[in-house]
């Protein structure tokens, strides 16, 4: 088991390394968050053991659960699944990232949860990128104003945007995703808020994420 953890993981570091010297990208410019939903904390400690540090998680309770049992380890917990406004709480608690805000109510939940001893919480912004094909995340025409308004609350900071595109074998519509998903994110710059992230690309799609862009990606099958 051990073994197989430690091989999946570098065999995808490498797939990363290739990627971002294949779109003329400075190694390392992509992060890897190592999904971890229904892993137990076991194989989060080998993959720990194997150097990764970022783990994803998906479901309130059990990243409660194993943000607990793993209290030991320096991990980064990066929430990336949708969350009800009486779950906020735990995860402005135990995460140091979410990347599924697609409502101003949420981030504000989650600032005013976030205790004050810790800092402040990382935010992407959850971005349709697929118009009626897909339903999570809030409209491309809705992210600056979403934007204006979180950069507004005390204790959480708007890092980027993230997107979950369509699941299609067409590549080249899911490269026009990703880069709709990068073009928002040079306007947002342009209007000044500092965006540092573009968390898109998943195990079946991360090199063409990486080809548009990708700043972390999320893996979690491939592992
Ligand atoms: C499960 C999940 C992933 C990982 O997807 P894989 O296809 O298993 O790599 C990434 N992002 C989100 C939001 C997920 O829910």
């Amino acid at each position: 088991m051990s073994q197989t953890v430690k091989m999946a993981l570098e065999l995808v570091r490498q797939q990363i390394v290739g990627a971002e010297a294949e779109a003329n990208r400075p190694a390392g410019a992509v992060q890897l968050i190592a999904v971890s939903k229904t892993f137990p904390a076991d194989a989060i400690r080998e993959a720990y053991a194997a150097g990764q540090r970022a783990f994803g998680e998906n479901y309130v309770q059990e990243f409660s659960a194993k943000a607990t049992q793993l209290a030991d380890l320096d991990i980064e917990w990066h929430f990336i699944g949708p969350i009800q406004s009486n779950k906020t709480r735990i995860v402005a608690e135990y995460a140091h990232w979410v990347h599924s805000i697609d409502r101003h109510k949420i981030a504000e939940r989650l600032s005013a949860q976030r205790p004050h001893h810790m800092p402040q919480l990382n935010l992407c912004i959850q971005v349709n990128v697929s118009g009626e094909a897909s339903k999570s995340g809030c409209a491309p025409e809705e992210v600056g104003t979403l934007a204006r308004q979180i950069a507004a609350l005390p204790n959480v900071r708007v890092r980027g945007l993230m997107c979950i595109p369509e699941p299609t074998p067409d590549e080249a519509l899911l490269a026009r995703r990703f880069a709709l998903l990068r073009d928002l994110r040079d306007r947002l710059r342009q209007e000044g808020f500092d965006l540092d992230v573009l968390s898109m690309g998943m195990s079946s799609d991360m090199g063409l994420a990486i080809g548009q862009g990708a700043t972390m990606v999320r893996i979690g099958t491939a592992i």
